[in-house]
């Protein structure tokens, strides 16, 4: 039998990186589309195939977290063995300026896909197991290391909203006993990260300065702590958890950790080129309240799930920065030959 996942945010930088994963497994995959003005399945389009060619095994099915309706309606018509739940509203910064979005999306909305999956469960009686996308963010100002016993102490919209549907996911798995799993992940990054999370706005910038496409990066904290893993590498942790006999709770995490001006300097230096040059401080870029230094601990997850991550941060930075000087490479390409592209990038939108 093929199994079916379902998966929310399937257009995300995980997303992306779950699907691949599921289809090179023999997975059906199904995934929730936001209804956009613009295309926004990019990272995607590489797996999509139109539905009429034989073996197509990757379906689109419109919806929103915020519509619970919807995720009913979904769930009924896919009967998923596995649904990650990935969607969100997934930066912290943009979540001070969006707080009662973000709740409704990222609290509310996995209250709703609770909801929706207690009820499909108790009606078909099929098993169906859920993973829950929880974040390092929840941590906040709790000291590295942090594991599962270490306490929340959210520091913003988004981490109070992610610690919320943490525990709408335990009390779902207690009250009703379903297969619920929480995956509390830390950074994870990729060539395909969003262009305002800091990785990848440095790794963008650096191509573009290299190319003579831009001059200066503008940022905020050089000297926050995180420990910044390989998104591919994480996936599979997410589909670890739920083949397991009993669901439970874990972290995700490389266990070392690198300040951003660290990071800063091993882009650029990728590059040969000085970021004190380059890099200056725009105040739009600090948070209210920051989390200052996050470190997994994901000695269970290494134990118990036999996981263990596969790219070290060097590595992901070079492989990041590969891409993005090739992306600036082309659009140098496209500026010359007298296309013009649009302003590209974090830097003038104020929340990257
Ligand atoms: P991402 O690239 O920002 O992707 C978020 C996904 O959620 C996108 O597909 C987005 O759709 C979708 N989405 C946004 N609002 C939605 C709504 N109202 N209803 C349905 N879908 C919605 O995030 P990611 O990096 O892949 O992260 C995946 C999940 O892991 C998120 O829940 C994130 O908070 C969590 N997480 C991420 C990290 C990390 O370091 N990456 C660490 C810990 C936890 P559009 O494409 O239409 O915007
Ligand atoms: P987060 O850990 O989920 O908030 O991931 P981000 O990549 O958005 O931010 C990681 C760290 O980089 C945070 O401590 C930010 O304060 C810091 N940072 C410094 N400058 C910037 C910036 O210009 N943009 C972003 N997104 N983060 C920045």
């Amino acid at each position: 039998m093929v199994k079916r996942a379902l998966i929310t945010g399937i257009t995300g930088q995980d997303g992306a990186y779950l699907t691949e994963f599921l289809l090179a497994k023999g997975y059906a995959v199904h995934g929730m589309l936001r209804r956009a003005s613009s295309f926004n399945t990019d990272r995607i389009d590489h797996l999509y195939h139109d539905p009429h060619v034989k073996g197509a095994n990757l379906t689109l099915h419109y919806g929103d977290l915020a519509d619970g309706t919807v995720l009913r309606r979904v769930l009924e018509k896919v009967e998923p063995d596995e649904v990650y739940n990935l969607g969100a509203q997934s930066h912290v910064k943009v979540s001070f300026e969006v707080p009662e979005y973000t709740a409704d999306v990222d609290a509310l909305g996995t209250l709703r896909a609770l909801e929706a999956l207690r009820d499909h469960v108790a009606h078909s009686g099929r098993q169906v197991r859920f993973y829950q996308a929880g974040s390092s963010e929840m941590f906040g100002g709790a000291k590295p290391p942090q594991n599962e016993k270490t306490p929340f102490e959210p520091r913003s919209p988004y981490a109070a909203s992610k610690a919320a549907a943490h525990w709408y996911a335990v009390n779902y798995r207690e009250a009703y006993n379903l297969f619920i799993c929480n995956g509390i992940l830390f950074n994870h990054e990729s060539p395909r990260r969003g262009e305002t999370f800091v990785s990848r706005k440095v790794t963008r910038a650096a191509g573009r300065i290299k190319e003579g496409l831009q001059d200066k990066l503008f940022l905020g904290n050089l000297e926050a702590r995180r420990d910044w893993g390989f998104a591919g590498d994480y996936v599979e942790a997410m589909w670890l958890m739920l083949q397991q006999v009993k669901p439970d709770d874990y972290v995700v995490a490389t266990g070392a950790s690198h300040s951003v001006r660290q990071l800063v300097e091993i882009a650029f230096g990728e590059l040969g080129l000085d970021w004190q040059k380059h890099v200056e401080l725009d105040a739009r870029y600090l948070r209210p309240t920051e989390v200052d230094a996050l470190e997994g601990d994901a000695s269970k997850a290494r134990k118990l799930l036999g996981w263990q991550p596969k790219m070290d941060f060097a590595t992901l930075i070079k492989l990041m920065v590969t891409h993005d000087l090739d992306l600036a490479q082309q659009e140098k390409t496209l500026r010359r030959a007298g296309y013009e592209s649009p302003a590209r990038g974090a830097a003038s939108t104020g929340v990257g």
